[in-house]
């Protein structure tokens, strides 16, 4: 299996072989060919299995670089987390120059909007800061079209899964979810129910 079997643009797989990740790991070689073809996914599945670029990839791959609103919204339990998200997401989209813009607590929302104001097309936050944007008005919703969870089973542990479901009532319906978690508690499964449509489930 080599990423130059999956259907990726030079660019990214340029980006990829400047990264040194020679193959796709296993959650690699599961998720990214049903992500590209914009299937909901839940993904079982550990931090240090590459789940990052698993969805990372396809994010990076799918959003247009023309688009002037983010397309994709990642929501993380942490800001070291979303921090570490950002930076793979900006280096995999390194040679189609996607931005990315992590919003997390405890930093300036100065900072953070004037960020917002530029051109971006990834968003990378917790879900408290997120939703204070969204209720600001200082991030706009309207073309997000791919969403993930990451770390499902820490948003549970956290008490954040209810302001997650309030955020994904404010996303536009049309959209890819993908979720991911190292195990699937019941709490997650009802989640991933009422937020998906027709998920593939995969496990590693
Ligand atoms: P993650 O599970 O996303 O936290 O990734 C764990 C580590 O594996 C990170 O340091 C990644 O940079 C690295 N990594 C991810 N995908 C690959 C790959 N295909 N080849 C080599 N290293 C990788």
């Amino acid at each position: 299996n080599r990423f130059a079997d999956f259907e990726l643009s030079e660019e990214i797989v340029r980006a990829l072989s400047g990264l040194g990740y020679e193959q796709p790991t296993d959650v690699q070689s599961k998720v990214i060919p049903i992500a590209l073809k914009k299937q909901d996914l839940t993904v079982k599945s550990r931090t240090g299995s590459g789940k990052t670029a698993a969805f990372g990839i396809p994010i990076c791959e799918l959003v247009e670089w023309e688009e002037n609103k983010p397309q994709a919204l990642i929501l993380t339990p942490t800001r070291e987390l979303a921090v570490q998200v950002n930076e793979d997401i900006t280096n995999i989209g390194r040679f189609k120059r996607i931005k990315a813009t992590s919003l997390y607590g405890k930093e300036s929302f100065a900072k953070q909007t004037a960020q917002l104001k530029q051109k971006t097309h990834v968003i990378v936050g917790t879900p408290g800061r997120v939703m204070d944007h969204i209720e600001r008005g200082t991030l706009d919703l309207e073309l997000i079209r791919y969403l993930v969870i990451d770390e499902a089973d820490e948003m549970l542990n956290m008490g954040f899964i209810e302001q997650v479901e309030k955020i994904i009532q404010k996303l536009p319906k049309d959209r890819v979810t993908l979720l991911f978690s190292a195990t699937l508690p019941k709490d997650v499964e009802k989640l991933c129910h009422k937020i998906m449509r027709n998920p593939v489930d995969i496990e590693i």
